[in-house]
């Protein structure tokens, strides 16, 4: 048998946890499933030094576990479980949320399933992630102040971050697959930004390379890279930092045929979080354009708008999606 809610949240990151706080203040009888510890990706860092509210640096988890708390203080019900299948109800009916355990019903689905990075395929990454190998420079580049870091990843993503870590590190080498003279060498294609990253003083390029491994126990004390025309390794003991940008996926597979999504998988939304379906909406890194500026007050943000917006829908039922902002 289906329980039934009247709001159902997958996902408890910063968008999910948002809005379940907004939803159950309302009292709404909203649901959490989250298929791990809640708290997302912000569960994988150290400290948070830009979410609004804290004056000293707050750890990812001990923030994301206040939110949660949070959520709970309202009545969200918190329900450790992976979203495997949904099946959409027309407007103002019910839809059905699978997991493996067990189905839950509710007029309103709120998606937050976030977003990963695409993970460094070197050894030792899986040890070092979050000590001195991170996927986010925005998060973690000032704390590298005055050390050597290698950016992996030559799209406008990875020269964007490269340009960040230069405020703070000596020096930046950027790893890039192809040879100097290939035309086709970065996949950046902003012009201002690679005629920056080509005449920075602290970037240089490592071409024709790739990172095969990651020295270090505790933290990142090198690494070793491979040239890819001659299969010469090369050892670097003063690197402190890896910073990877080499794609983001998002965590849709299970929603595939079932919504609208640009052609990475993100979930495409009016500028109220809905999506073409009565009643589901999406937040977050999940979103095509929350992904762009992908950083936990954004997801937060996101999460309180679907959460009222799904107030009004409680209301009335009505579902006037505005396409000028679809997308
Ligand atoms: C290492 C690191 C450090 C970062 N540091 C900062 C920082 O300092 N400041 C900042 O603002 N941002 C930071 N970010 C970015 C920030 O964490 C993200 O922008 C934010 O977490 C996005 O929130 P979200 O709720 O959309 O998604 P996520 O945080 O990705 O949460 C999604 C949740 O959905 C769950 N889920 C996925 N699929 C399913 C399913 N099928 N069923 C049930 N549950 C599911 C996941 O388990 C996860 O808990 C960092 C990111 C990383 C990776």
């Amino acid at each position: 048998m289906s329980e039934r809610y009247e709001v159902i949240i997958i996902g408890g990151g910063p968008a999910g946890l948002t809005a379940a706080i907004y939803a159950s203040r309302a009292n709404r009888k909203t649901l959490l499933l989250d298929k791990e510890i809640p708290g997302g990706q912000l569960n994988d860092t150290t400290d948070v030094e830009n979410y609004p509210g804290f004056d000293e640096p707050i750890t990812g988890p001990e923030l994301m576990e206040r939110t949660k708390r949070q959520a709970e203080r309202f009545g969200t019900h918190i329900v450790l479980e992976e979203a495997v299948d949904v099946e959409w109800g027309g407007q103002g009916e019910d839809h059905r949320v699978i997991t493996a355990e067990n189905r839950y019903e509710a007029p309103v689905v709120i998606l937050a399933t976030g977003a990963g990075p695409v993970e460094l395929p070197a050894q030792g990454a899986d040890r070092l992630k979050g000590r001195g190998l991170s996927y986010c420079a925005v998060c973690d580049g000032y704390f590298f102040r005055g050390k050597k870091l290698l950016e992996v990843g030559a799209g406008d993503s990875g020269f964007t971050e490269a340009l960040f870590l230069a405020k703070f590190a000596d020096e930046v080498r950027i790893v890039v697959r192809h040879p100097e003279d290939d035309p086709q060498r970065f996949k950046a294609k902003d012009k201002t930004l690679i005629d920056r990253v080509l005449h920075h003083p602290k970037i240089r390029f490592l071409w024709n390379t790739e990172v095969v491994a990651l020295k270090g126990e505790e933290k990142v004390e090198g690494v070793v890279l491979r040239r890819r025309d001659t299969g010469e390794l090369l050892e670097m003991d003063d690197i402190a930092g890896v910073f990877v940008n080499i794609g983001h996926k998002p965590a849709t597979e299970f929603l595939q045929g079932k919504l609208e999504m640009d052609e990475h998988g993100y979930l495409l939304t009016d500028r109220r979080m809905r999506t073409r379906v009565p009643g589901v909406y999406g937040v977050g890194d999940v979103r095509t354009f929350s992904g762009e500026y992908a950083q936990a007050v954004v997801a937060a943000s996101d999460g309180c708008i679907a959460a009222l917006e799904a107030e009004k829908y409680l209301r009335d039922r009505t579902w006037p999606l505005e396409e000028e902002t679809y997308s």
